[in-house]
């Protein structure tokens, strides 16, 4: 997409507020861009706008469990302000991100999720399999985590490159 500065992409977002933030037109370009480019999600900081927003892509409605009352689904979700728990088992995944990273992340299994839609209305669920990654993935980049940034796997993969692999290999 090449929107946001590398600064911007680093930076920990600020909650919407309803009051003064016009947030229709920044979900209606993040659909946009999923649509584009075939996403799993988009988030505000991605195209340079610091609040705590993200598109996903509904993939599975199945994969949705409602404490709250559903909101109207749509083939993409809104979340505004989430508050993202994670649940049940964590299994590591190589993902990429379309602003040009990709790398291992831990990822959970189950999120528990409280957010709001573009109106403000509350809405409470739990969300699992790919769509749980897609909320994983767009919740870190509303605290400047990139998916390069998980240190201890990309060191554990190094090292098993240098020690471990060359051992397998001389075995072969
Ligand atoms: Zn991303």
């Amino acid at each position: 997409m090449g929107l946001a500065t590398l600064e911007q992409l680093h930076t920990i977002c600020e909650e919407v507020d309803f009051e003064t933030d016009k947030v229709y037109g920044k979900v209606d370009y993040l659909k946009e861009l999923i649509r584009k480019y075939d996403l799993g999600g988009a988030s505000g900081p991605e195209i340079g706008y610091l609040k705590r927003l993200f598109v996903v892509v509904n993939d599975k409605p199945a994969n949705i469990t409602w404490f709250s009352e559903a909101p109207t689904l749509e083939d993409t979700i809104t979340m505004v302000n989430p508050e993202v728990r994670l649940q049940g088992v964590r299994y590591p995944i190589y993902e990429s991100c379309q602003i040009g990273y990709s790398g291992f992340k831990l990822r959970a299994y189950k999120v528990n999720v409280t957010f709001q839609d573009i109106d403000g209305n509350e809405f409470q669920a739990e969300m699992k399999g790919r769509l749980a990654q897609f909320v994983q993935h767009e919740f870190d980049h509303l605290n400047g985590i990139l998916v390069n940034n998980f240190k201890p796997l990309q060191r554990l993969i190094r090292w098993y490159r240098s020690v471990a692999s060359p051992i397998v290999n001389a075995k072969n």
